[in-house]
């Protein structure tokens, strides 16, 4: 039997991935990914583009543990992942019992990784004091653990698309505008272009991030097929970041400072804010507190979280608000001393949310040829080594009934209020108030 085709909407690390997982399975087979954004291009929509994250593996759910141990592994190991991993530590000022569960799974799964929970006036001295003026309020100890760090994100997720092109994906800049189906099937046989051509696959994989919900609502209605539509099960929102230029003499002091992590729970009425050491070109970056959805109506009658719809997601236009925010968290992690420190970007990064925070990927019910694979949910990055294989098990019907029931399309999903990280407002009221729209 002829292999399918195989075409992957959108070139995150969820699409990226499950390319060059499935090239190297099949070499032989047709593997288009299509993006909005060549995948070389100066800037991207995608949260997956973006200077560093973090790689850890500090779950307490020992499901994301067990995954985020296998990719930092490939991080650490593999000479193709090796140059984009830098191995700095973490270190997690906890408010709950986090530290001892995460401690607790590391145990469980066998690990001698270098990690420990410590008192907060002890792990305070660490890193040459680096965290001494942190803020502690409420905090019940530091985790720390030497095995994590962080990946630059933007040229892993180039070099690797380029290793699958070298395999022999095939890479087409253009834009989904809508899923396409097969007249007499009913099954999903490609997308139309907003260029208006259209590109055909037997088995369609939307990997299209923070941008799913609007695809899948456009889609519903062009087809006439409204279960196509995600409903609640996905919200699209996006969290602003800062970045700071440090001078040469305050960049030496913070070269090699882990991951800093301030955690919180849904009782703090917080999402965890984290901060991550500075690039080569001297730049620290965190987060803001604020993650909002962007709800409006798409077609008649029907509201839909997405990204605003310029064609850069306008990324790079942050609020006073915004920024304000940024500014607040700073303060968290650097205290007075930071006051001063000149920002050098500010940023909204998009991503796919789920209640849980569980990723999807699964068959979508709607379409015989349709399946799903994004819902990073702000955590997604890490996973990129693997994120590929678990795809490829989906579309083959090999996942292990575990995942399939974590990351199927229907399952029954715990109440936002539970997740401190589920997004709490919305663009529109963040905006300064000329911009409102
Ligand atoms: C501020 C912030 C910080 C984060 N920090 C971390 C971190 O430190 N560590 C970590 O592990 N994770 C982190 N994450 C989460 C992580 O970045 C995401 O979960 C992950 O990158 C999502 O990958 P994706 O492939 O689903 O989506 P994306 O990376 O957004 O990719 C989706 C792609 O689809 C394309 N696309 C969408 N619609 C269309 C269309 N209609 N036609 C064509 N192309 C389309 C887009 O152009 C884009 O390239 C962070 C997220 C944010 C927002």
């Amino acid at each position: 039997m002829a292999s399918p085709s195989y075409l992957i909407v959108g070139a995150g690390v969820f699409g990226v991935s499950t390319a060059y997982h499935l090239i190297q399975k099949y070499p032989s087979s047709s593997v288009t990914l299509v993006d909005r954004d060549a995948f070389d291009a100066e800037q991207r929509v995608a949260a997956s583009w973006d200077w560093n994250k973090v790689v850890r593996a500090d779950y307490d759910d020992v499901v994301y543990c067990k995954l985020a141990i296998e990719a930092q592994d490939i991080f650490k190991n593999d000479p193709v992942w090796q140059p984009y991993f830098h191995q700095t530590g973490v270190y997690w000022i906890c408010r709950s019992d986090y530290a001892k569960n995460v401690i607790g799974h590391h145990e469980e799964l066998g690990r001698g990784d270098d990690i420990a929970a410590l008192p907060v006036g002890e792990a305070r001295k660490l890193y040459g004091g680096l965290f001494e003026d942190s803020n502690y309020d409420g905090a019940r100890e530091v985790l720390v653990n030497r095995a994590g760090g962080w990946a630059a994100a933007g040229d892993s997720l180039r070099a690797i698309t380029k290793r699958a092109l070298d395999l022999g994906v095939e890479y087409v800049t253009a834009e989904a505008a809508s899923l396409r189906f097969d007249a007499q099937t009913g099954a999903c046989s490609g997308v139309d272009t907003a260029g208006g051509g259209c590109l055909a696959g037997d088995k369609v994989i939307l990997c299209t991030g923070a941008y799913t919900p609007k695809l899948l609502e456009l889609s519903a209605f062009g087809s006439g097929i409204p279960e196509l539509s995600s409903g609640s099960r996905i919200l699209a929102a996006g969290i602003a970041t800062g970045m700071a230029r440090l001078d040469e003499k305050t960049y030496e002091s913070y070269e090699n400072m882990p991951v800093g992590f301030q955690g919180y729970t849904a009782e703090h009425g917080k999402p965890f804010i984290g901060s991550l050491p500075p690039t080569k070109d001297r730049e620290l970056k965190w987060w803001g507190a604020k993650i909002f959805s962007n709800t409006r109506e798409v077609l008649p009658g029907r509201q839909v979280s997405a990204p605003p719809s310029t064609k850069d997601y306008s990324q790079w236009k942050v609020s006073r608000r915004l920024k304000q925010d940024i500014a607040e968290q700073r303060h968290l992690w650097y205290g007075s001393k930071s006051k001063d420190w000149p920002m050098s970007k500010h940023r909204i990064c998009w991503d796919a949310f789920t209640s849980s925070s569980d990723f999807i990927i699964s068959p979508h019910p709607a379409a015989k040829g349709l399946y799903v694979a994004t819902c990073g949910s702000f955590h997604g990055y890490k996973f990129f080594p693997v994120l590929g294989k678990y795809v490829v098990q989906m579309l083959e019907g090999n996942l292990s009934p575990e995942l399939q029931a974590r990351w199927a399309w229907d399952r029954e999903r715990p109440d936002s209020s539970l997740n401190c990280e589920y997004p709490n407002s919305e663009l529109n009221d963040l905006l300064d108030s000329a911009a409102r729209l």
